[in-house]
């Protein structure tokens, strides 16, 4: 199942109040993205090895020199979120009512965004041995409930609760 228009439109709108929302809460200038490069990609446009359809998103660490960095990534490294289309709209679907598609997405945004920022800041490692990422996990689940208070709403209470930090939201691959 691959997302529509209508799907991607909804991840572009969710990435867009992610970087907001969490550069609000690290304290970002203007230019604070830039100097976190990071590109976004869904299951129509993803490499085989960037596919896992038992979790949300893949987030991978690619080189400066990586042939599909575009020009927004200025020559730097760069992270790249892999959403699993297929992954997010079964958990949807299976809910019911009860998860939206909007809230979901944008838990998922803030929470790829605020790993990006910890990687980059040097707050917690890419390699990281699987003890540590659990712990990790459990820190950016946090960071990523205060990014979202200000747009506290039922819809995304659900969310918080229903994919807490102990709960396998990615996978994170050098
Ligand atoms: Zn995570």
């Amino acid at each position: 199942m691959l997302f529509g228009p209508e799907h991607i439109a909804c991840t572009r709108s969710a990435f867009q109040s992610a970087e907001r929302l969490t550069g609000k809460h690290f304290g970002f200038g203007p230019d604070g993205w830039l100097r976190h490069p990071y590109d976004v990609r869904t299951l129509a446009l993803l490499r085989e090895h960037e596919v896992n359809s038992s979790v949300f998103a893949q987030l991978f660490r690619y080189g400066a020199g990586h042939p599909e960095a575009g020009p927004r990534l200025r020559g730097s490294d760069f992270y790249r979120v892999c959403i699993q289309d297929n992954r997010i709209l079964d958990a949807v679907h299976r809910s019911g009512s009860f998860i939206r598609l909007v809230p979901l997405m944008l838990y998922i945004a803030v929470h790829e965004l605020v790993h990006i920022v910890r990687f980059c800041r040097g707050e917690s490692d890419f390699d990281m041995p699987a003890p540590e990422r659990i712990a990790e996990e459990k820190r950016v689940h946090e960071i990523t409930r205060q990014a979202l208070r200000p747009v506290a709403s039922p819809e995304l209470d659900l969310v918080l609760q229903c994919f807490s930090d102990d709960y396998v939201i990615e996978g994170i691959y050098n």
